[in-house]
């Protein structure tokens, strides 16, 4: 980003985008890779058990589709929604890049529909999120998309992380998620908030209030609810960093890709949210295909949520002419 560009950005209310926590979700080239042979892969066995149970429980769920109720498939998708936003508005946009402020009781529902989606506590996700930003496409990346659909998507949750990473990642002050309460809450108690709001609400309240088996409310709005938030997360990370046109900035591997932008309500600008990571909107087209920004402008609209910014048009259209490849604009 150009200092003119960074001075264009704009709080929609009209204060200065730039503060100095949110920096850190900044390209930074001036980070080298190691030369020499890469350090060997360890294998996270442990996780690659878990991963599998996890997807071959969500199969065997798909196959109990057609017993379950109206309601409870209503539920399911519900469950999706709040979990989804508890990332992209949640630990995405309000912490990773605090690209707007959020009030408590918001702050508490978001941190809530986050432990529901079980993707690692807020702080552990926004530092990663922030390395990624960093260091994208490099061995400091978490998930190096260089490294192929398989390591960016899921590969990287089932090996140890690559010794740079953690480095990176410990060299971020974080002093902003470490100021807020909520996120320090969460993070204490992440474990029993996980067993209530990712696996007992969802299976509890089909169970409860409508009768639904205890196996069906199991699989289907926990089970299989989670592992399709999952992966619509990690489409984010492989599918958005390999396939799309990249109408803002040719110089970077992210693009625009509208079944992720569908899948993760809105995070499939991912050209558009590299070029300009600050925008709370993740897209220069408001709430167009992006549940996410509809979410937080009717949070703005109760007085919840404010100062969301945004990058100023004339600020993108240099940008395009500047760096873009050309090609229609998504959305
Ligand atoms: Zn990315
Ligand atoms: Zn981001």
């Amino acid at each position: 980003m150009t200092e003119t560009e960074e001075g264009n950005a704009r709080h929609r209310n009209g204060g200065a985008a730039t503060d100095a926590c949110t920096r850190d979700d900044v390209f930074d080239n001036t980070y080298k890779e190691k030369d020499g042979p890469k350090p060997p892969r360890t294998i996270v066995w442990k996780n690659v058990i878990l991963m599998s149970l996890l997807h071959f429980g969500a199969l065997y769920a798909l196959c109990l589709v057609p017993s379950a109720t109206s309601m409870t498939l209503a539920w399911s998708v519900l469950c999706f929604l709040v979990s989804a936003l508890g990332i992209t508005a949640g630990a995405h946009r309000l912490w990773s890049h605090r690209s707007y402020k959020a009030s408590l009781p918001l702050r508490i529902i978001l941190a809530a529909a986050n432990s529901m989606a079980f993707q690692n506590d807020i702080y552990e996700w926004a530092r990663d999120h922030r390395v990624h930003h960093k260091f994208s496409e490099t061995d400091a990346d978490p998930h190096n998309a260089l490294r192929g659909f398989f390591f960016s998507h899921i590969g990287w949750l089932l090996v140890r992380k690559h010794p740079d990473v953690i480095e990176k990642g410990r060299k971020l002050e974080l002093t902003d998620l470490k100021a807020d309460k909520v996120v320090m809450f969460q993070r204490k108690y992440y474990k029993p908030s996980v067993l209530l709001m990712c696996f007992f609400v969802p299976m509890f309240v089909p169970w409860y209030f409508w009768g639904e088996t205890l196996w069906i409310a199991y699989f289907i709005p926990a089970l299989l609810r989670y592992t399709l938030v999952l992966n619509s997360t990690w489409l984010v990370n492989s599918a958005a960093h390999m396939w799309g046109n990249r109408p803002y900035d040719t110089g970077i591997n992210p693009r625009e890709n509208k079944w992720v932008t569908f899948s993760a309500i809105g995070e499939g600008f991912h050209n558009y949210h590299h070029t300009f990571p600050y925008d709370y909107a993740t897209s220069e087209y408001g709430c167009k295909l992006n549940l996410t920004t509809c979410f937080i402008d009717s949070m703005c609209y109760l007085g919840l949520a404010n100062e969301c910014k945004r990058v100023a048009h004339e600020t993108i259209d240099a940008r395009v002419k500047r760096t873009g490849d050309g090609s229609i604009r998504s959305g």
